[in-house]
Parts: C-alpha cells; structure tokens; sequence
C-alpha cells in the first residue's frame, strides 16, 4: 500500500544540478516545517508541487543538465517556458509560504 505521506529528502538527488536552486530551497524549508509539524498541510502541498513543478533531472533521476522547468510546460514555439526552474512562477509563489525561513532572503526577489 502507498503511503500518504509526503517522502522527504527523495525529490533532489545527493551532488544535483539542483543544488541551491528553489526547488532545493523548498524542500529543505518544507522538511524542516516537516519535522516541527508532523502532517502540516502546506509540506503535503509543496511536496506535491514539486512533483509537478522540477526539473527533469529531479523528477526521473536524470542528469542531464537541463534547468528548465518542466511543469510549466512549452510556450507557443515549442520551448521550454520556464528556461530555468529558479524563475517558475509557481515555485515563486510557493517559496514565499516559507518566507519565515533563515535561507528565504535570496528568494524573496521573485515572490514579490
Ligand atoms: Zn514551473
């Protein structure tokens, strides 16, 4: 049977490209909440968004280099929308639910 939980410490794999990027930062800021509120609402849902919004490379274990988010999808010439994951408008967004956080401040530029 599949847990419900969220599974910590799994989306960016050791020595990843994804090293201090958002997508690195959420999930250190989420696991820590994690560890002070068992069960909180808000890591269930980054952890979720995180499987959406990531780069290839996180999500199947690749590593291939590219930084470009793949939950944002291709924009009208087939591209990648989102180049890099550090400019996702999601992940913007979400990073601001840990503004509380020590390591927040480099971040808060884009959830503005
Ligand atoms: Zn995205």
């Amino acid at each position: 049977m599949e847990s419900t939980k969220p599974s910590l410490g799994t989306l960016v794999p050791e020595e990843s490209p994804s090293e201090g990027t958002i997508v690195a930062f959420i999930e250190k800021a989420a696991q820590e909440l994690e560890e002070r509120e068992p069960h909180s609402r808000l890591v269930r849902l980054a952890f979720r968004l995180l499987r959406i919004h990531n780069t290839h490379a996180n999500l199947h274990r690749g590593s291939d280099g590219d930084m470009s988010c793949i939950g944002c999808g291709l924009n009208p010439l087939g591209e990648r929308a989102t180049t890099h994951v550090n400019d996702c408008p999601t992940l913007m967004v979400l990073a601001g639910a840990f503004s509380g956080h020590p390591e927040y401040g480099m971040w808060a530029r884009v959830s503005a």
